[in-house]
């Protein structure tokens, strides 16, 4: 057993009172016999004992977490991996579009992490990832603390409210950004359901960097669907100077399908929200409407600012381009939409990029263990959105390091050939979606 002093405990660590509380209660669980005495230091004897062999421990069971334990097991079945994760189920970003505009079930994306573990003899942890000692290799959980030789983090994305909207969580009740899938997810497509004529749909999309270029105008793609099938209108407020990804196809979809239904701003800062009268105060007038849908910009999974991940300033975790290992703590690994992208590669925050990256980090700790030189990375993204219900585009992109740089860069300088609004890209992208998930999850 490893125990902690209190120093290395405060020091290593960015927990409030109700963390250490947590990790305090756990240890009196665990341990009876110090149940009258435990405080929040001795918590630390619920350190798992270091098992024999390499041990790998993964906070964060999504698209980047849970490819890296799979990926892990397939590589080299005798490498212990712990995964943790606050939630058996994980569900899906990738394809809660489809979900808010009924194209397809919850259910379809909301991944057992139970049984990913079960099938690959990955140890789960249902718990909170609370803090790090990174000297000593101990992740900090509600379930108590898990020794390591290489931790791979991968909690995706924060909300960055701005605090003069007072968007609190009691707003997001009536005004839901599901931009995180789960419960708002289904409350969204609740509110969407209830569309009816006459209405009027605001949707603001977030500021960049944020999760998924492509996701905001596949939404107003789907929100401009509803409101042609029902006789409503959309009003879509973009903070960034243009659209952010697949322009031209989304312009087509806008300026086309869409013309007598939806209006799109550009450069829109939203400086007040009235929530009783349902008026978005923009630089560019007020917009007044029946449903509100707000997503706010976004910053790194909370986690890794608890964890000391992030330099001070930044909204990001800094990852070495070649590796994804934290420059601020040694064997520690980021991957996902988490890193501070913009220094070290030009991939989007995508469930496709989370994936691969997982699997770049899985094969080079691997080798890594057996002595063996890392890989550098070659990454392929392929990305589909729906336009309708009923077509779809897509786009493929490669991605290589280059040492020059010292960078992550697209193959070549191009980008794939964007591929026009089609039945059967809806079709493919369907399956995309399906393999993905099994994949990832399965
Ligand atoms: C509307 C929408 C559409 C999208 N469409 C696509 C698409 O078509 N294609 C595509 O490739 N990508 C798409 N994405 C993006 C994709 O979902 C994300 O890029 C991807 O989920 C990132 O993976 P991740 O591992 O970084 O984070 P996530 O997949 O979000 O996983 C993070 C996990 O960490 C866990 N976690 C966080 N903090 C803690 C903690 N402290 N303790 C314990 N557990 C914790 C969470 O519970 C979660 O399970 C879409 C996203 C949205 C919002």
């Amino acid at each position: 057993m490893k125990k902690l002093s209190r120093r290395n405990f405060v020091k290593t660590t960015a927990l409030s009172a109700a963390s250490l509380s947590i990790l305090g209660l756990y240890g009196c669980k665990k341990s009876a016999e110090n149940a009258e005495t435990a405080k929040p230091a001795d918590a630390a004897s619920t350190t798992a004992p270091k098992k024999t062999g390499n041990t790998v421990v993964i906070a964060g069971g999504g698209y980047g977490g849970a490819t890296a334990a799979k990926y892990l097991k397939l590589l080299n079945p005798s490498i212990n991996v712990i995964l943790i994760d606050r939630n058996n189920n994980h569900v899906s970003c990738a394809m809660s579009n489809e979900v808010i505009f009924g194209l397809r079930d919850i259910s379809e994306i909301t991944m057992p992490l139970t049984k990913l573990a079960e099938k690959y003899g990955i140890e789960f942890k249902q718990a909170e990832v609370t803090g790090l000692d990174g000297e000593k290799k101990i992740l900090k959980t509600s379930a108590g603390d898990f020794a390591y030789d290489k931790l791979i983090v991968s909690p995706g994305i924060s909300m960055d409210y701005d605090p003069a909207l007072n968007f609190t969580e009691e707003r997001q009740k009536e005004i839901p950004h599901a931009w995180i899938a789960g419960p708002q997810t289904l409350q969204l497509k609740d509110m969407v359901s209830k569309i009816k004529a006459g209405d009027t749909i605001i949707f603001r999309t977030p500021l960049a960097l944020y999760r998924c270029p492509p996701g905001p105008y596949e939404r107003a793609c789907l929100f401009g669907n509803e409101a042609l099938k029902k006789g409503a209108k959309v009003v879509v407020l973009d903070p960034n100077p243009q659209i952010m990804s697949k322009k031209p196809l989304f312009e087509a979809a806008f300026n086309n399908l869409y013309k007598d239904v939806l209006t799109y701003h550009s450069g829109v800062e939203v400086t007040g929200i009235d929530y009783d009268k349902k008026i978005v105060k923009t630089n560019k007038g007020d917009f007044q409407g029946t449903l509100i849908n707000f997503v706010p910009n976004q910053k790194a999974g909370e986690l890794v600012f608890t964890l000391g991940l992030v330099e001070p300033g930044k909204k990001w975790a800094s990852v070495d381009a070649k590796s994804f290992e934290s420059t601020l703590i040694k064997d520690v690994y980021v991957i996902g939409d988490a890193i501070d992208s913009a220094p070290v590669t030009e991939m989007p925050k995508s469930g496709t990029i989370a994936n691969a990256t997982a699997k770049v980090v899985a094969e080079n700790l691997v080798r890594i263990f057996a002595g063996k030189e890392p890989k550098v990375p070659l990454v392929g993204n392929t990305c589909y959105s729906l336009v309708s219900e009923k077509e779809g585009i897509w786009i493929a992109t490669l991605y290589e390091y280059d040492a020059a740089k010292n960078k992550i860069v697209t193959r070549n300088g191009a980008n794939g050939i964007p591929k026009a609004a089609s039945v059967e890209n809806k079709i493919n992208g369907h399956s995309w979606g399906n393999n993905i998930l099994f994949d990832t999850f399965m």
